[in-house]
């Protein structure tokens, strides 16, 4: 069948569904602390209907599936429904992103359901610092749900960890050391523009290059390793089990140019960017009964919407200034 290629001819290989804006955390450059607006029930997909967009997808060349939110773990029957995607013939990958808090005791259950990999976010390993940037004090869940993960062989396990000078720079070698002893790549993610980042200034966006340099200064030069698909540029420290993703999504001048992606919202729309807030609504049409062949010319459609790059995505000034899909509802 023919690939879903975009106008710059990248073919398009990898989905990220998110499948709830709801969270049981509220990372402050992510959501505000009270007065979320939550997406009705009603007006979230339901798993037929994004099932319905992947058994049309798969075919067209899409391998690899993230599942991601608001807090995914929190969707009701998200076991069923990661089994339903595994059987989709010709997927290769299953992956899901959490924040962790559920995952230690749903993580065998997950991985007999087809769930391949898990990303778990963790943006400091200090507890009061958790507290502050999630506004929860439950560090030790993600800790236990990152240890449950690797038990049952989610794997590989990533870490992500969001970057913010003067909240976590001076963590940069601590991550990094995790991965001498433990078979984790942790992957160290700028800040984005998005979401209610506008709360922080600026000057609080460390660069990729930036934190490779602070790894360097403790361990030494890093070892490139070659990188999968995605935008991480990947290394090792010299000997150690695990590995570091670095990922310069704003600075980064590559990470366009290779991007295969595409993204469905909580609320049923094809983004074709993160930064691009040009969205083709799927739900909508599909509810009032679209064809298959339709819904995969709507699919067709926003691919094509998919830019050259986030520097030419009109939502990017927008997501600056707060406003527009927020990353819970995107999945990031
Ligand atoms: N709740 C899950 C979690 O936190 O892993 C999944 C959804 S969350 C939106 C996905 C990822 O986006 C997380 O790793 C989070 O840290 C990241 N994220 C959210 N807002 C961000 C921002 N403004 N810049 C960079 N990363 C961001
Ligand atoms: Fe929730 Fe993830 Fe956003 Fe944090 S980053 S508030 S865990 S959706």
């Amino acid at each position: 069948m023919k690939p879903l290629v975009d106008l710059h001819q990248r073919r398009i290989k990898y989905m990220r569904i998110s499948i709830t804006d709801r969270c049981n955390l509220r990372c402050r450059y992510c959501m505000p602390s009270t007065g979320v607006e939550w997406v009705p029930h009603e007006q979230i997909m339901s798993y037929e209907e994004h099932l319905r967009i992947l058994r049309i997808c798969v075919p067209r060349g899409v391998e690899k599936v993230r599942v991601t939110g608001g807090e995914p773990l929190l969707r009701k029957d998200l076991p069923e429904f990661l089994a339903s995607i595994r059987a989709i013939p010709g997927l290769k990958d299953l992956s899901l992103t959490t924040n962790g808090i559920m995952l230690a005791p749903m993580a065998p259950l997950l991985k007999s359901s087809g769930l391949v990999r898990v990303n778990v976010s963790l943006d400091t390993l200090d507890r009061e610092k958790f507290a502050y940037i999630t506004r929860s004090d439950a560090m030790d869940r993600v800790v236990e749900g990152i240890e449950s993960a690797l038990e049952n062989g989610l794997s590989p396990v990533k870490i992500n960890a969001v970057a913010i000078r003067g909240f976590n720079d001076d963590e940069i070698p601590a991550f990094a050391e995790m991965t001498i002893s433990k078979p984790v790549e942790v992957r160290f993610i700028e800040l984005m523009p998005l979401g209610c980042v506008s709360r922080y200034p600026e000057q609080e966006k460390i660069t990729a290059p930036e934190i490779k340099e602070a790894i360097e200064q403790v361990y030494g030069p890093l070892e490139p390793l070659q990188g999968g698909l995605g935008p991480a540029l990947i290394y090792r420290i010299p000997g150690a089990l695990g590995r570091i993703g670095l990922i310069g999504a704003m600075s980064e001048h590559g990470f366009c140019g290779k991007c295969n992606r595409i993204r469905i919202t909580a609320k049923g729309a094809l983004r074709p960017c993160l930064f691009s807030e040009n969205e083709i609504d799927l739900v909508g049409p599909m509810r009032q009964g679209i064809t298959d062949e339709e819904l995969e010319g709507l699919i067709e459609e926003g691919v094509r919407k998919k830019p050259s790059n986030h520097g030419s995505c009109a939502g990017q000034q927008i997501a600056h200034e707060g406003q527009g899909t927020m990353m819970f509802d995107i999945g990031g």
